[in-house]
């Protein structure tokens, strides 16, 4: 019986005693449909490297197995370590890490076990580290190639917002700075067990080639300051003692940037953020 039947999961869970941490972001899947459609939405062929984090009791990492050469996927409960072991004994393509993806050396784990990459990275993501996450996967410079996650719906919209909808902001600019995103899917509640409160959606980040002549560093302390306060003009939120700016060089940078001291950050496109960033040094005060 494949693991996505709920009734083989209560059947699993009782025999092993396990108890679902909500603090942990357990709400496993009990769809075949939507583990098959995240699986063929993140292109996962023999060829393919896949780093998994959060297997739960590893109903996403079996269709994996069965779709890529090698999956090597992060858990941070020991609690589930035991029933992985059982529900995945039939597969020799899967390794499984006991870890915080927070933590652990991401880099080295590519290079021992999953043949330095490119890997892509596939994950029903534990809700409550969903942002900090992506950031990680997406700043430190590893080889991956995509990354396809389960999210929060309201998070995936709004990392595919654009510029003068409400939901475009820093996570907005940040995401579509490192990565081209899509949203494969929206995710009813039900496929879950147990269910969460909100409503889920698959979102592929194609990971971009580097930005190299941007100072992230900067890139991102300006969008920061930009967004910190959404209703400011971007002149007023970007004159403050982070960025060493007063008014009058914010308006001067401004002016070499061709932006209107009026706009607000949400009208700015990432462009925008980009020029700006690149024109700051030219004051010299950095
Ligand atoms: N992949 C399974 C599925 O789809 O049924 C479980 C997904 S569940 C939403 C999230 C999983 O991430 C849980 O197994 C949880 O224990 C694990 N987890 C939570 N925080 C983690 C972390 N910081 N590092 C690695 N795994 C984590």
């Amino acid at each position: 019986m494949r693991l996505y039947s709920p009734k083989y999961i209560r059947e699993i869970l009782d025999r092993f005693g396990f108890r679902f941490s909500k603090s942990l972001g357990q709400n496993f899947l009990i769809d075949g449909n939507i583990v098959r459609n995240i699986v063929k939405g993140a292109n996962i062929s023999k060829d393919d490297y896949v780093l998994e984090i959060g297997p739960g009791i590893g109903t996403l990492t079996e269709e994996l197995a069965i779709n890529a050469k090698k999956v090597v996927s992060v858990e941070l409960d020991k609690k589930l370590l035991p029933i992985l072991e059982y529900t995945l004994s039939k597969y020799d393509n899967v390794e499984i890490v006991n870890g915080d993806i927070l933590k652990i050396d991401i880099k080295g784990l590519i290079d021992e076990k999953l043949g330095g990459g490119p890997v892509k990275v596939v994950a029903n993501l534990p809700y409550y580290v969903t942002t900090p996450i992506i950031a990680r996967l997406i700043e430190d410079d590893l080889n991956i190639e995509s990354i396809t996650v389960m999210v929060q719906k309201e998070v995936a919209d709004r990392m595919v917002a654009g510029p003068g909808n409400k939901q475009y902001g820093s996570l907005t600019v940040f995401v579509n700075f490192y990565s081209e995103p899509r949203i494969l899917l929206t995710v009813p509640k039900t496929v879950f067990m147990p269910q969460p409160k909100v409503d889920s959606a698959v979102i592929r980040l194609n990971i971009k080639e580097n930005n190299t002549d941007v100072d992230r560093k900067l890139f991102f302390k300006v969008v920061k300051a930009a967004f910190s306060q959404r209703r400011k003009t971007i002149l007023n939120s970007l004159s403050n003692k982070d960025l060493g700016l007063d008014k009058e060089k914010t308006k001067e940078i401004l002016e070499k940037c061709n932006i209107s001291p009026n706009e607000r950050a949400e009208n700015l496109k990432i462009e925008d953020f980009i020029k700006i960033s690149k024109t700051l040094p030219s004051l010299n005060i950095y």
